[in-house]
């Protein structure tokens, strides 16, 4: 079963504004799937529709064969611990600890106040120390996310994400906000994940060469439409 198809996927936020138009997309094996497009065309519309940021206008997306846009309460919230999301600006609570910004990852969205109060399971921890060590951060468990270089902070959203053991990961342009070295270094360590821990990963980039650089998968975005699905190399200056 694929991990995630998605059908005639449509989206409008307001009436008669249609944002994405019937996006069918296939995602059933690890790598990088760069997403790319101008600015407005959709792209992080589509990550939130398939992790139920936002819930779509219709069309269908399956997840492992379930429907997102049906699922509710419990369903959902096991649906977003398996799609783990990465974003631009990092989304860390600052005033946390690295380790404990990692640790909320076990808690899902909005509950981040539980973190202050929770005793974390010692397995937990230990899990976070791993994925610390895995992103290079192991040496700044116990540093406030505020502490952090752009690139560092970065590091601890990948970390939360894995944290949740997810099936598939999105990432909404996570180097939009650093450096070209930054942004490189950060590209590879998705990559790593996606090829050698086997997990599907949509990146949304405007970066082209990036994209092009890491991606095994391309799919361009104009208007709200799907314009190219296929292999980096195929991909003109055209879409
Ligand atoms: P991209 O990621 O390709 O830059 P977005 O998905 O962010 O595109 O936005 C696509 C379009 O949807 C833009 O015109 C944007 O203004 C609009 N949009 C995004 N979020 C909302 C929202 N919450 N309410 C209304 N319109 C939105
Ligand atoms: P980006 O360009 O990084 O995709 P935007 O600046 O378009 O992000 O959007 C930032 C936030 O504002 C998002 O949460 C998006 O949902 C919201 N947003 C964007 N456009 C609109 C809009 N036209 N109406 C309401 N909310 C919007």
């Amino acid at each position: 079963m694929s991990d995630l198809v998605i059908r005639g996927l449509h989206h409008a936020y307001v009436a008669d504004t249609p944002i994405l138009r019937d996006i069918n997309i296939t995602i059933d094996e690890p790598g990088i799937v760069a997403i790319i497009g101008p600015s407005g065309t959709g792209k992080s519309t589509l990550l939130r529709c398939i992790n139920r940021l936002i819930k779509p206008s219709g069309g269908s997306i399956l997840f492992r064969g379930d429907d997102v846009a049906a699922v509710q309460g419990r369903p959902l919230r096991e649906l977003r611990r398996q799609v783990g999301m990465v974003f631009q600006e990092y989304n860390l609570v600052e005033r946390l600890t690295v380790l404990e910004n990692v640790l909320t990852g076990r808690l899902g969205y909005m509950s981040a106040w539980k973190a202050w109060r929770r005793q974390f399971a010692a397995e937990d921890i230990r899990r976070a120390f791993d994925l610390l060590d895995f992103v290079g951060l192991g040496d700044f468990a116990k540093q406030r996310a505020d502490a952090l270089s752009g690139g560092q902070r970065q590091r601890v959203g990948i970390a939360r994400a894995l944290m949740q053991d997810p099936v598939v990961l999105l990432a909404d342009e996570p180097t939009s906000s650093l450096d070209p070295k930054t942004s490189v270094e950060i590209m590879e360590l998705l990559t790593t994940l996606a090829n050698d821990k086997g997990i599907p990963t949509l990146v949304n980039i405007h970066d082209v060469n990036l994209a092009r650089r890491f991606a095994k998968r391309m799919i361009g975005m104009s208007g709200g439409e799907v314009v190219y699905d296929g292999a980096p190399d195929g991909i003109t200056d055209d879409h």
